[in-house]
C-alpha cells in the first residue's frame, strides 16, 4: 500500500504512521524526522534546513522532493510505505503523482486526520517527544514529563523547539495556507479518507484500518 498522512502540526500523524508501520509492515517515511535526523549530526543538508525548522517554515519543495525521491527510490519502499508529512504543498503533491506514475506503482489512499486548532495549540505546548525513539508523550502524564527518560527505550525525552507557542502559530498559518488545499487535490482524485483525530489513539487506529479497509 502506498499511504499518504495529511493533518495539521500535531494532529497525531506520525504517531498513527508507527502504528500503521506496525501492522502493515512498511516504511515509515517522515520528512521531519529525516531532516531533524540531518540537524542532530550536522550534515550538509541539516545545515541547510536548520532555520526553517527553527522557524516553523516549509523547507523550500525542492530541496524536500530531491530528498523523498531518493528516498522512495530504496528497495524498503518497493512494495509500499506510509509518508508522514509530506506533500504539504501542490507543487509537492504534483511530484509525488509524477514520480508514482513513472514508476507505475500509483498511491492509494490519503488519510486526513482531522483535529481542531484550538486542541492542536493544546497538545503541542504539552507534547514531548523521546529523542531516541520518536515516541510522543504529554506532560501531563506522570511517567512522560519533562527531564524524563523514555519508558520505551530509555532516551531523553524533551520539548522539540518548534513547540513553542509561537512557532506553532506559524505553522499552522503556514499549514492552513499550503498543506490545507491537499485535502481538495486529493478528494478529486478519490484517494481521501477522513479521520476524527481528536479522541483516543487506539480508537483514531481502529478507523483508520477501517477507512483502509484492513482487518
Ligand atoms: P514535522 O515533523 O512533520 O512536523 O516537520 C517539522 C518541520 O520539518 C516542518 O515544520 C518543516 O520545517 C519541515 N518539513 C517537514 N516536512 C516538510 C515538507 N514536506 N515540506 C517542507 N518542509 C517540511
Amino acid at each position: 500500500m502506498r499511504i499518504v498522512v495529511l493533518g495539521a502540526p500535531g494532529a497525531g500523524k506520525g504517531t498513527q504512521a508507527r502504528l500503521l508501520r506496525n501492522k502493515l509492515g512498511i516504511p515509515h517515511v517522515s520528512t521531519g524526522d529525516i531532516f531533524r535526523g540531518n540537524i542532530a549530526e550536522g550534515t550538509e543538508l541539516g545545515n541547510k534546513v536548520k532555520d526553517y525548522l527553527h522557524r516553523g517554515e516549509l523547507v523550500p519543495d525542492k530541496l524536500t522532493n530531491d530528498l523523498v525521491a531518493d528516498r522512495l527510490s530504496r528497495p524498503d519502499c518497493r512494495d509500499g510505505f506510509l509518508l508522514d508529512g509530506f506533500p504539504r504543498t501542490i507543487t509537492q503533491a504534483r511530484f509525488l503523482d509524477s514520480i508514482m506514475e513513472k514508476n507505475g506503482t500509483p498511491l492509494r489512499h490519503a488519510l486526513n486526520i482531522k483535529v481542531s486548532d484550538e486542541k492542536i495549540i493544546k497538545r503541542l505546548s504539552s507534547r514531548r517527544v523521546c529523542t531516541s525513539c520518536g515516541r510522543n508523550s504529554q506532560v501531563n502524564e506522570k511517567s512522560c514529563g519533562e527531564n524524563t527518560v523514555c519508558e520505551i527505550c530509555g532516551g531523553i525525552v524533551a520539548q522539540r523547539p518548534d513547540d513553542d507557542e509561537k512557532t506553532v502559530a506559524e505553522r499552522l498559518r503556514i499549514y492552513h495556507e499550503q498543506t490545507e488545499p491537499l485535502i481538495e487535490y486529493y478528494e478529486m482524485q478519490g484517494k481521501l479518507i477522513e479521520i476524527e483525530g481528536s479522541g483516543e489513539i487506539e480508537e483514531i487506529f481502529e478507523s483508520i484500518l477501517s477507512g483502509l479497509g484492513v482487518e
